[in-house]
C-alpha cells in the first residue's frame, strides 16, 4: 500500500501539459480572417520534425480543414452575444462525443481540444495568467476612467474608442473567467482522486 506522497506524485506527473503542444489553431488568430469563402493557409514548423501544412476553407457556420499528414476534418463555428450588440466566435471541439465550445485547438496527429487530449495547464502558469489579466484589467478602466462596475461611455470618449476598449475588455474578462475555470477543474480533479483513493473530501 503506498502513502499519500506517492499518490500525489503519480497525480501530478500524470497529465501532459497545454504548454508541451506548439502546434494550435486560435479563435484568435484567425479573426478578421474568417468570412466565407475564405482560404487560409499556414505552414506549422515543429523541430527535427516535418512541416505540416494546413489549408483552412471557410464555410457558412464551419470551417473545412485539410492537413498534409492526411487528417482532414470540419469544425463547426459558433457564435455568442458579447458587450455592445458585437459577437464572439468559438470553435465547436470536433472530438467524438465531445463538441465543446473552445477557442483554442490542439494538434497531436488531429485537432482536438485540451479536453479530448487530457491536457492540463502549469498551476504556475494559471495564477500568472490570472494575475497579469487583472492588472491588464485594471490598467484599462485606470486608464480611460471607467467604472467596473457601471460600463457607460464617458462623455469626451468617442463611440469608436468605447467599442474598442469594450471588446478589449471583454476579451481579458473571458480570459480571466476561463484561468478561473481551469483552476476549479484542478481542484475538482484533486478532490475526486482523494475521494476515489482514500475515502476523504478535501
Ligand atoms: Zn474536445
Amino acid at each position: 500500500m503506498g502513502g499519500i506522497t506517492s499518490g500525489r506524485r503519480r497525480l501530478k506527473n500524470r497529465r501532459k501539459r497545454v504548454e508541451d503542444y506548439p502546434i494550435r489553431l486560435s479563435v484568435k488568430e484567425l479573426n478578421g480572417k474568417l468570412w466565407q469563402g475564405a482560404v487560409i493557409r499556414s505552414t506549422w514548423r515543429l523541430r527535427n520534425r516535418e512541416p505540416i501544412e494546413f489549408m483552412i476553407r471557410v464555410y457558412d457556420g464551419f470551417l473545412s480543414i485539410d492537413c498534409s499528414n492526411g487528417h482532414s476534418t470540419f469544425i463547426e463555428l459558433d457564435r455568442t452575444p458579447c458587450h455592445f450588440g458585437m459577437h464572439r466566435t468559438w470553435f465547436r471541439c470536433p472530438g467524438e462525443d465531445c463538441g465543446r465550445r473552445v477557442m483554442h485547438l490542439y494538434f497531436n496527429g488531429r485537432l482536438r481540444c485540451r479536453h479530448c487530449l487530457d491536457l492540463t495547464y502549469q498551476s504556475r502558469h494559471i495564477k500568472n495568467r490570472f494575475i497579469s489579466l487583472q492588472m491588464k484589467i485594471l490598467s484599462l478602466h485606470s486608464k480611460y476612467g471607467l467604472d467596473p462596475d457601471d460600463f457607460k461611455k464617458p462623455k469626451w470618449m468617442h463611440w469608436q474608442t468605447y467599442f474598442t476598449v469594450g471588446f478589449h475588455l471583454n476579451d481579458l474578462y473571458e480570459a480571466q473567467l476561463d484561468t478561473a475555470i481551469l483552476e476549479l477543474e484542478k481542484d475538482l480533479a484533486r478532490s475526486e482522486y482523494f475521494m476515489k483513493r482514500y475515502g476523504v473530501s478535501i
